[in-house]
């Protein structure tokens, strides 16, 4: 359970939460909304992980963190360096060794402590060459004015030369017994957080620059070479890597080393600098580790370094959605005025605007009831209006801001989908009027948020033998399971015996990556009747629905998008299934352009689809004598 319930500082309104947008809060705009000040605080969703933060920020064990980009990994990590001590803090100073050269000296001292050391030492160096410069000038000063009695002239001015140069030469020395800071904790206010996400081996561990002058007075002192890694900058605090199965093994394995430790010795990463000869003593990095990535990541990370973490830490998993309550709506109206203040240029958003951000939140869940978690998108969302807003040197953000924002936000794959629909009515492939017998508009789903339409057409042959069903593509194999399962419907109302048969399956420029095939199984079987049948589909219907072998037709991923890419391709009807009716959020442009009919078994999506009275009556009331729950079928056609 949670235990940081945050209060907006706003009025709700209690009668009214259950059925509001913003869950009864009572704002003209965001501006109303207090933001709390801790990061953790802020977090919306995500109980199990913000919990596991918290108790590891109090025992300082690390966390694996696995989950979709966007959920808010990071976003807790940096909580957690706000929640861990920062009493401990230490700057590390990295001294020249008198006994070694290429093996600097590392202390530790606390926090602040570095800026002064720094400085005692350069004011002292300075003091020095101070005193060597009027040293060396009183030298030349002798030189000169022996030369000028002896008058040898051109002789003094030569020596006065070499004088110079050799006091110059040497004071290079001096510079020596300055340290070099290599971490400095003084200005900082929480416990370090440092992000290693795709950090190359020295951004990370540690390195020692190459010095191209490796003598004769022009060198820089291996010790002002040195380079701290995130390990090191994070002593103390908190590291974060994200896709950590990038890292390479080698690499990985250093990191382990270095958790074990709880500190690693800096030495140059490329092995034919002459950073390589150089090794520090080692430097601590006693940081809690944040570990992300996706599931895949967690595959391919290495196994050693997984165990780790798990032996002396937390794994936990991030939800992609969460309920949609009243409480729940109102955080995210909060979120609004969180990215808002974030930004620090954006107008707050008005009430009517936040609801249409809530709106969107709840249609990209793609779940009834269900909000979507991932908020770097919503984020990107909130801020492209508030640009929009800005341009227009708006006071507030719109609804109308957000709406266009929506349009212009969309993803890589919309707009290809969106492309591809254009280019396809350039080639007249797209039929969205009349009759054809074996076609059916069929709808899929690219990438993660748009539709497409997706035609099929099937087509019987006599078989030579055996018949068989004959796709081509990726889809093959789904091809086959739907005329399996249709044909187990079709052997109890058609003397046709489809094993008798090659079927054939066409997707029409399925092409495509990313198209999902298990949603298509009632367009399979729709087309492959109509062809068995010789009975026309109605073209202007588009269809989305898996079907099982008792002929029901049951629910399918992302019906919204699919309904939207039928309007869009200037289709009048869309069946889809029942079950998946309350997923349906499409917006107020689509409504009036296309009707949505819901069926639960394929004899109501025959009586949709086809066309020609007197046959298709005939063969819709078989399957409905032949299929099971038909009889309550609800459709008006
Ligand atoms: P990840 O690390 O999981 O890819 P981030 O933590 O970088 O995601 O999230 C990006 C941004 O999205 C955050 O800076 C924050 O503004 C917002 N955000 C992400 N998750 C949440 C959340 N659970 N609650 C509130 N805001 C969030």
């Amino acid at each position: 359970g949670s235990t940081v319930e945050v209060d907006p500082g706003v009025e709700i309104d209690e009668e009214i939460a259950e059925d509001d947008l913003l869950g009864g809060l009572q704002i003209d705009s965001t501006a109303d909304i207090e933001v709390p000040d801790r990061l953790v605080d802020q977090v919306i969703g995500q109980d199990e992980a913000r919990d596991i933060i918290i108790k590891a920020a109090k025992q300082r064990r690390h966390v694996m963190m696995i989950g979709s980009p966007g959920t808010g990994k990071s976003m807790l990590a940096k909580a957690m360096s706000q929640l861990l001590p920062k009493e401990d803090l230490q700057d590390v100073l990295v001294y020249h060794n008198p006994d070694d050269g290429n093996e600097p000296k590392v202390r530790t001292v606390p926090a602040g402590k570095g800026e002064q050391i720094i400085e005692a030492h350069k004011e002292e160096a300075r003091k020095r060459n101070q005193m060597r410069s009027i040293l060396m000038w009183i030298i030349i000063a002798i030189v000169v004015v022996y030369a000028l009695f002896a008058q040898q002239i051109l002789l003094g001015i030569l020596a006065a030369g070499i004088i110079w140069l050799i006091f110059r030469y040497t004071s290079r020395g001096m510079d020596a017994m300055v340290p070099n800071m290599i971490v400095n904790n003084g200005e900082q206010r929480t416990a370090p957080f440092e992000d290693a996400t795709g950090a190359h081996a020295g951004a990370l561990l540690g390195d020692v620059r190459h010095d191209p002058f490796q003598s004769g007075g022009m060198e820089t002192p291996s010790h002002d070479r040195v380079e701290p890694g995130s390990i090191h900058k994070s002593n103390k605090g908190v590291l974060f890597v994200d896709e950590i199965n990038t890292l390479d093994v080698r690499t990985q394995q250093k990191l382990m080393t270095a958790i074990q430790e709880g500190e690693f010795a800096i030495t140059g990463q490329s092995e034919r600098s002459s950073g390589a000869m150089v090794q520090t003593e080692p430097v601590p990095c006693d940081f809690v580790m944040i570990a992300a990535g996706n599931l895949d990541a967690m595959e391919n990370m290495h196994p050693a370094l997984r165990s780790r973490i798990k032996g002396y830490g937390y794994e936990v998993y991030m939800d992609d959605t969460i309920e949609d309550t009243p409480e729940m709506r109102r955080k995210y109206a909060r979120f609004v005025a969180q990215e808002v203040e974030r930004d620090g240029r954006l107008p707050h958003f008005t009430h009517e605007a936040v609801e249409e951000v809530i709106l969107e939140a709840k249609r990209r869940a793609g779940r009834k009831e269900h909000l979507t978690l991932l908020f770097r998108n919503l984020g990107g969302l909130v801020r492209v209006a508030g640009d929009i807003a800005r341009a227009e040197d708006a006071e507030f953000t719109s609804r109308d801001h957000v709406l266009q924002a929506k349009s212009r936000s969309r993803s890589i794959e919309q707009q290809l989908a969106d492309d591809y629909i254009e280019r396809r009515k350039d080639y007249e492939l797209q039929v969205n009027e009349g009759g054809v017998e074996g076609r059916v508009n069929g709808l899929a789903v690219m990438g993660e948020d748009s539709g497409i339409m997706l035609p099929v057409m099937a087509e019987i042959a006599p078989a030579q033998g055996q018949g068989q069903v004959i796709a081509t593509g990726k889809l093959k194999e789904m091809a086959e399971e739907s005329v399996q399962n249709v044909s187990a419907i079709i052997k109890k109302f058609s003397d046709v015996n489809l094993s008798e048969k090659d079927v054939h399956i066409q997707f029409v420029q399925a092409g495509q990556q990313g198209v999902d095939g298990d949603s298509a199984s009632i367009t399979v079987a729709t087309a492959v009747i109509s062809a068995l049948e010789d009975i026309p589909v109605d073209q202007s219907v588009a269809m989305t629905g898996s079907l099982s072998v008792r002929g029901d037709v049951l629910p399918v991923g992302g019906v919204t998008h699919k309904i939207e890419a039928a309007a869009k391709a200037g289709c009048t009807k869309v069946i889809i299934p029942k079950t998946n009716e309350q997923d349906v959020m499409i917006e107020d442009e689509y409504e009036e352009m296309i009707e949505i009919i819901p069926c639960s078994n394929i004899s109501e999506v025959l009586d949709v689809a086809l066309m020609g009275e007197p046959k298709k009556d005939s063969l819709v009331d078989r399957l409905k004598q032949i299929t099971g729950s038909a009889f309550e079928s609800q459709v008006n056609t």
